[in-house]
């Protein structure tokens, strides 16, 4: 098994079909579809509207289990499947991933479109600029924190009423509230529409959010790896007067507006979200929201055309719906509910959508079901999980695998002892995805050191784990063909009845969801708060924000919270350090452990290969 050629000289070599013709063959109407280029199209949500009496096609999931610092397949996986679905077995399919980030494509991992004879094609479209999505995300997440440290500035540098003759102009003498103002009036319990009659002390109120800087959870964006920024002084120039602080900026992606974008389902549902993100606390202890800042409708005009998903195809000419890419321990990661609702109408009640969740089942699936799913109201029909020798050697005790760095001599020869040692954390996954009601096929993503005797083994010892069935797949180097087999399992598996059940009711305490996600999904004996967020689950308790779901900030290289623990640790107790609250996109986001959302270069990015063909225009070097 081995791919001839590099990923961009396979995505190079294929020649897309017009867009244009891929929107028409899965039903899309002209006027329903935006057209960027050759290869990309926006698909708006009218065509949700138009679909919504269709019943939905089968929705396929693929996760996988606990990776090596490589990844074990799941986009390429993800993308093999629908090949050999729709380009091999003839079904109706749509493929719903995530869209890259730029600092990573240009750091340390390179581009995301899958690998080998499974791709998103054009993949340097795919993993650059794409439609503008971050882009979008970048300005309104950098609108939002202009916002807060604008309005701190000069609420500290003017009275009341100077305050409230700029934020309430008179226009030929007349005084107006706008919508959003009057929202907040409302939101005070001030029911008053003309500004005349407002008391001095509902004036007060009005003017000042009264934001203390010590709270602000807001961060600025930008979307390159860019160490140095991850803390910096703003403010330092004379004409802030003094009020600097120490702030820092994230990686476009993690910031909640991803989230937000991947968590809608509607434009109306998008800007409610924006409006409820909440900024900081007042000094008095209540939450200051985007709307409190007025910026709401500005934020919503700056996503209007992000919210709709962009339409690509695989190698095999299939079709792709590439939205949002949230990260997957501070948020999410999953790609956008509308496209995969889109997608759903699309391929029809026998057709399927094959969309992924990132990191191991223990993460991206945990949080697909919890989240995304309950948001949605989308019900899964089967789990698709990848599975790897190499990374199951490495749970059974295997040495270090490093990127970058050749694989040791455990990982180039057979070795069935740590291999069936490390299907411990194969074992557990699959119980994982059982423990929701739903059949569990495992992909078994054959690599060229793998043997026949290795591969057979994890096949054997999945199917004893309770998997529904497991199948061997060569897609990587064979394209479709090589998941034909995957592509059967899955239709089979998919006639089965779904017990789709949730992990936990939203409605009981903060500490007891942590405490069931760890304990069932992670095979932790109990979990421990330390005490900022035993401060936190208060606080949020007491803001009225204790009903959302989950989002477990973890790492993703083990079940536990130590990334050396490899296999399916048990006994050991979950230290929960710290909790956020994205309230917009709708979770709370218990940290454990320390999670960078702001990437380093490292001292050879990738960026010294990729080059431009002057001649051409081609792009070289992106893998
Ligand atoms: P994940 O989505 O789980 O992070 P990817 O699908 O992105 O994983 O794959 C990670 C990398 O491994 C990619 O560069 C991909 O081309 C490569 N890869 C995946 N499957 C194989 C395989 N069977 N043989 C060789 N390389 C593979």
């Amino acid at each position: 098994i081995n791919a001839v050629a590099n990923d961009i000289e396979i995505s190079q070599s294929c020649i897309p079909k017009p867009i244009d013709q891929v929107a028409r063959e899965v039903g899309l109407f002209p006027d329903e579809v935006e057209l960027y280029g050759q290869t990309k199209a926006k698909v708006h949500l009218s065509a949700l509207e138009r679909l919504k009496s269709q019943p939905d096609g089968k929705y396929i999931v693929v996760t996988g289990i606990t990776p090596t610092p490589l990844g074990e397949g799941k986009s390429t996986t993800t993308v093999g499947l629908v090949q050999a679905l729709g380009a091999h077995l003839h079904q109706n399919v749509f493929a719903c991933v995530r869209q890259p980030s730029q600092g990573p494509t240009f750091g340390i991992k390179g581009g995301a479109a899958g690998g080998g004879y499974c791709q998103v094609i054009p993949m340097d479209e795919f993993n650059l600029h794409l439609t503008g999505d971050i882009h979008a995300i970048t300005a309104a997440n950098n609108l939002v924190a202009a916002a807060v440290d604008a309005r701190i500035f000069h609420e500290l540098t003017q009275t009341d009423q100077a305050l409230y003759s700029r934020l309430v102009p008179s226009v030929n003498g007349v005084r107006k509230f706008s919508d959003i103002q009057i929202r907040r009036l409302q939101k005070l319990g001030i029911n008053k529409t003309d500004p005349a009659t407002l008391t001095k002390e509902e004036v007060n109120f009005f003017v000042r959010l009264d934001i203390d800087p010590s709270t602000i959870t807001w961060q600025r964006v930008l979307d390159t790896n860019d160490r140095f920024l991850r803390k910096i002084t703003i403010g330092q120039s004379p004409t802030e007067k003094g009020f600097s602080r120490t702030a820092q900026f994230d990686i476009t992606v993690s910031s909640e507006i991803m989230a937000v974008l991947a968590l809608s389902d509607g434009l109306d549902d998008m800007k409610k979200r924006l409006g409820r993100m909440v900024v900081a606390s007042s000094k008095r202890g209540e939450p200051v929201t985007a709307d409190d800042l007025g910026v709401t409708g500005a934020l919503a005009v700056l996503m209007k055309d992000a919210v709709k998903p962009n339409l690509m195809q695989t190698l095999e000419g299939t079709p792709v719906f590439v939205h949002a890419g949230p990260f997957a321990n501070i948020a999410h990661g999953n790609s956008s509910v509308l496209a995969d609702k889109i997608a759903l109408k699309l391929v029809g009640k026998e057709g399927f959508v094959v969309t992924e969740a990132g990191f191991g089942a223990d993460i991206g699936m945990e949080k697909f079901f919890n989240i995304k799913c309950r948001y949605s109201g989308l019900r899964p029909h089967v789990v698709v999980l990848v599975a790897t020798v190499r990374a199951l050697k490495m749970h059974g005790g295997g040495p270090a695998v490093t990127a970058g760095v050749p694989l040791p001599k455990e990982y180039m020869e057979e070795n069935l002892q740590l291999l069936a040692k490390g299907c411990s954390n194969l074992n557990k996954q699959i119980q994982n995805a059982r423990m929701f009601g739903v059949p569990v096929v495992v992909a078994v993503n054959a690599f060229k050191t793998d043997t026949k005797a290795e591969l057979a083994l994890v096949v054997q010892l999945a199917k004893e784990a309770g998997a529904f069935d497991a199948v061997e797949c060569t897609h990587w180097a064979e394209g479709g063909k090589g998941a034909v087999a995957l592509a059967q399992a899955v239709q089979r598996a998919s006639q089965t009845p779904s017990n789709f059940r949730f992990l936990y009711n939203l409605e009981l305490p903060v500490i007891d969801k942590i405490r069931l996600i760890a304990k069932q999904i992670y095979g932790a004996s109990d979990i421990e708060l330390l005490p900022e967020a035993q401060e936190k689950v208060a606080m949020y308790t007491k803001q009225g924000f204790g009903n959302l779901p989950i989002c477990m900030a973890k790492t993703h290289l083990s079940l536990s919270h130590d990334p050396e623990q490899k296999g399916a640790p048990t006994g050991f107790i979950l230290p929960i350090r710290d909790i956020r609250a994205s309230v917009g996109a709708g979770f709370l986001y218990p940290l454990v452990g320390t999670m960078s959302t702001m990437p380093g270069l490292p001292t050879r990015p990738c960026f010294y290969d990729i080059d431009l063909d002057t001649a051409s225009g081609e792009v070289k070097g992106l893998f």
